[in-house]
């Protein structure tokens, strides 16, 4: 059985069919991408899966559990964790003190918690930071990192919570080529380490076919093709609403 299967999901606003009907499933393990031109609906998909958005027909199951209706917290403690187009961490606190930060909160404590106990599980903190290799620089504030690390702190977080899902929207946006590959190899480790899955959105079609195990192509809120990356890339349908030829 798949980790997440959405069944005929669609999300209207106003007049406009954002996402119409769209079918797929992601297996544990996998690292699925989900490309498109502008407007093909990737952000709305993703939205809807964490909880941002209410899907106006469907279904999102996560481990038999229907996700559509629930808030987003609630969708975040079912293990469906995300990564944001532009890296968000707290930029006065440093690495490690980030990730302290998502473990209070993936263990429901106040932020009050934090004043009183400033070493609240550093250890595990710095471990997070290690398997994102970031742990030499765990007391370097966020504010002085280069962006790449920010975005390894940012993975570190969104793993604190374990999920079984990490959606990632446009992960390598603004990213050099360097910074990208190493991004994607370090997020294709998490996954075969973690044993979860990740949803991600990209541009860069060597980024799709170096990393990803399978796509999905979105066109005007429809999916429109489904494979291995490198068995669609001839694939005239794909061709058409990629690279516009
Ligand atoms: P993508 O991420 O693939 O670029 P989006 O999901 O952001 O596409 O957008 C899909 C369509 O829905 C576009 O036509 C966009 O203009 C529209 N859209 C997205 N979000 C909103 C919104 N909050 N209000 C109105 N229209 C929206
Ligand atoms: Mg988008």
């Amino acid at each position: 059985m798949s980790l997440l299967k959405v069944s005929g999901l669609g999300k209207s606003f106003g007049g406009v069919r954002a996402v119409d009907g769209i079918n797929f499933e992601l297996p544990a393990g996998e690292l699925l991408a989900l490309i498109g031109p502008n407007g093909a609906g990737k952000s709305t998909t993703f939205n809807m899966v964490n909880g941002q958005l209410r899907a106006d027909s469907g279904s999102i199951m996560l481990n038999g559990n229907e996700l559509v209706g629930l808030p987003p917290r609630s969708i975040w403690k079912l293990g469906v964790g995300r990564t944001f187009q532009i890296a968000e961490t707290f930029a006065s606190l440093t690495a490690v003190e980030n990730v302290q930060m998502a473990l209070l909160s993936a263990d429901n404590k106040l932020l009050s918690t934090w004043r009183r106990a400033s070493a609240y599980k550093r250890n595990q903190a710095i471990d997070l930071l290690d398997q994102v290799g970031m742990a030499a620089q765990a007391d370097r504030p966020c504010s002085v990192l280069a962006y790449g690390d920010v975005k390894r702190v940012e993975l570190a977080i969104a793993i604190a919570n374990d999920p079984k899902l990490l959606l990632m929207d446009e992960p390598t946006a603004g990213m050099a080529p360097k910074e990208r590959n190493d991004l994607m190899a370090l997020t294709k480790k998490l996954v075969i380490e973690r044993g979860m899955a990740v949803l991600f959105t990209e541009h860069s079609m060597d980024v799709v076919f170096a990393y990803a195990d399978r796509m999905i192509v979105l066109a005007r809120g429809r999916l429109i093709a489904e494979g291995k990356p490198l068995e669609l890339r001839d694939d005239p349908k794909v061709q058409e609403v990629y690279f516009g030829s």
